[in-house]
């Protein structure tokens, strides 16, 4: 890959033409940037508005064009929470995301905040986290939806280039939007693809229709994209494939385990995993209940 690599300090770092990525120590999150003659599109916006207003002032160390679209890969507050302090700076942009994301972003929100208030439940994928340093910041932000929407494909035109926004079907949530910026040869992959951390089985999350959604991703690159993940280093094509093989193995063997009626933390126990317990009992929790009934059968005895 001849990307310079972005390192954690939440510098735009410039890994494609005009397409600058910045990645953040707090939960390693990224965010883009990309140029266009028109403006700017910015892509996810952190976890408080004030994480957001520190990420604008990083803004313009790079580029005195001003913020024209933002773009949300999903609901999650660590991508959206930032939303209303570029509205703030920006008024009126037009913020996008599919349209399930949009419908859920303040309720997940609300959930986050109850989660960093010290109400956890113990499902959260950021559960760790909820009594932090930023515990304030997310607690004093208002979840702002996006303002656009749409089920399968959009495009932000940038006036000397376009940028194409696709959802690829559900697996880290419902609305799941992967961006693309084809005359770079770049692909955000929001939290899809993670490289810091095992893929994110949450509550929202659809383990068994995650693989193809990867599958749908993989098939718009090219061995020499630069691929964003939403959480960590840049990562490629053949990164994508690992991972894609890695969440097809965990949805087989949810189907399988859930057909036979295996009780999740058996199947947790006996399986060949590839990632953590902790993932891999979030996901046949999750799973479980997305399996058809009637792929279901009591045990043989
Ligand atoms: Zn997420």
């Amino acid at each position: 890959m001849h990307a310079s690599a972005p390192g954690p300090d939440g510098r735009f770092t410039e890994v494609a033409d005009r397409t600058w990525v910045a990645r953040h120590a707090w939960l390693d999150v990224n965010v883009t940037l990309v140029e266009g003659d028109r403006g700017l599109l910015l892509v996810d916006t952190l976890g408080s508005e004030r994480a957001a207003r520190g990420m604008l002032d990083e803004v313009r160390r790079v580029t005195t064009r001003d913020v024209v679209a933002v773009v949300n890969t999903h609901e999650h507050f660590d991508h959206t929470f930032g939303n209303g302090a570029v509205l703030a700076r920006w008024p009126g942009v037009p913020v996008h995301a599919h349209e399930e994301a949009a419908a859920r972003t303040v309720d997940s929100g609300r959930t986050a905040q109850e989660q960093y208030a010290g109400q956890d439940d113990g499902t959260d994928e950021h559960r760790d986290q909820h009594r932090d340093e930023h515990r304030d910041e997310v607690l004093a932000t208002e979840p702002v939806p996006a303002t656009v929407t749409f089920s399968s494909v959009a495009v932000v035109d940038l006036g000397d280039r376009v940028v194409e926004l696709v959802h690829p079907g559900r697996g880290h949530t419902a609305g799941d939007v992967v961006v693309r910026v084809p005359d770079a040869d770049v692909l955000l992959a929001g939290d899809l693809v993670e490289e810091s951390a095992p893929p994110s089985y949450g509550p929202d999350s659809y383990p068994l229709d995650w693989p193809a959604a990867l599958d749908f991703v993989a098939d718009l690159l090219t061995p020499d994209t630069v691929v964003v993940p939403g959480h960590g280093a840049l990562v490629d094509k053949a990164f994508v494939a690992d991972q894609r093989g890695d969440v097809g193995m965990v949805a087989e063997a949810i189907f399988d385990a859930a057909s036979r009626s295996v009780p999740v933390e058996q199947a947790a126990r006996e399986g060949e995993w590839p990632f953590p317990e902790r993932t891999v009992l979030e996901a046949l929790r999750r799973g479980y209940d997305q399996v058809p009934r009637a792929a279901r059968r009591l045990p043989l005895v």
